[in-house]
């Protein structure tokens, strides 16, 4: 079911860790940001889409993290971009015998069961310096930054004011830093806040890639809220996150151990 969170922008959320998909509605039809997890529900959002008569006519994967990389047939076949980053290490994810295999140890068993993989990473890379997203539709800003994977993309929709976070800003997820040997996890990720609170202002509606959608409130509040724990972890300092706590949200109690495996990985990189 998808649900309106500002004129023309509609998301829907899946079963799957609260994952966002985001529809922009365009001239001819829908951007779709992220579309999802589990077959069925990207199914049914093709559905929807075609009952609002808007078929999609571009999609953009805000990064390459395998839940951000799928597609289905039924959504058609639209171009689906990325930053050239984002292109270029979905690319070598799936370089290789038994790339799938490799990818799936990401998975849990139960959600790869419901999910496909045709048309998985199958993302054209714009090029570095391009400011926003070739389609027919509201302006959509592409701000890209290093932090959380390779080539992340956060989307402004400047005209209605909504920011599409890709996984940050989240109220139920930390800061997912990447351990990468090749990346600075700590410095990558404060600049990239440090980018999106550059368009705080202009922000009424946050869309993380996992969580509860926020008003015009939280986009400061989330962006501090992320750097402290990221700020925390650097200096070694105790992290006082509701997110890792005792009132973390139901369900979301795996992340505490999220937390503890980032403090080692930090730990080891020293
Ligand atoms: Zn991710």
């Amino acid at each position: 079911m998808l649900r309106q969170v500002a004129e023309g922008v509609l998301i829907h959320e899946s079963e799957f860790c609260q994952s966002n998909a985001v529809v922009v509605q365009g001239r001819a039809g829908a951007l779709l940001i992220d579309p999802g997890v589990l077959g069925d529900e990207m199914a049914g959002l093709a559905n929807d889409l075609r009952e609002l008569d808007q078929p999609v006519v571009a999609g953009f994967s805000t990064h390459p993290h395998w839940d951000h990389l799928l597609w289905h047939a039924r959504l058609g076949a639209a171009p689906r971009y990325g930053t050239a980053r984002c292109a270029a290490a979905a690319r070598d994810q799936m370089s290789g015998a038994g790339w799938q295999a490799r990818v799936a140890e990401w998975i849990p068993p139960d959600i790869a069961e419901q999910m496909s993989w045709d048309l998985f990473g199958l993302i054209t890379g714009l090029a570095a310096d391009t400011a926003r997203i070739p389609w027919d539709g509201p302006h959509v800003r592409i701000i890209e930054h290093q932090a959380h994977a390779p080539g992340h993309a956060a989307l402004l929709i400047e005209e209605r004011g909504v920011l599409v976070a890709g996984d940050m800003l989240s109220d139920v997820l930390i800061p997912m830093l990447n351990l990468d040997p090749t990346a600075d996890p700590v410095e990558d990720y404060l600049a990239g806040l440090q980018l999106l609170e550059s368009v705080a202002d202009d922000v009424d509606v946050i869309v993380p890639g996992h969580g509860s959608v926020g008003g015009a409130d939280q986009a400061r509040a989330r962006i501090d809220q992320d750097r402290g724990y990221v700020q925390a972890v650097r200096d070694a300092d105790a992290v006082a996150d509701q997110r890792v706590g005792p009132a973390a949200k139901d369900g979301w109690d795996w992340v505490a151990g999220v937390h503890a495996r980032q403090l080692q990985g930090l730990a080891q990189r020293k």
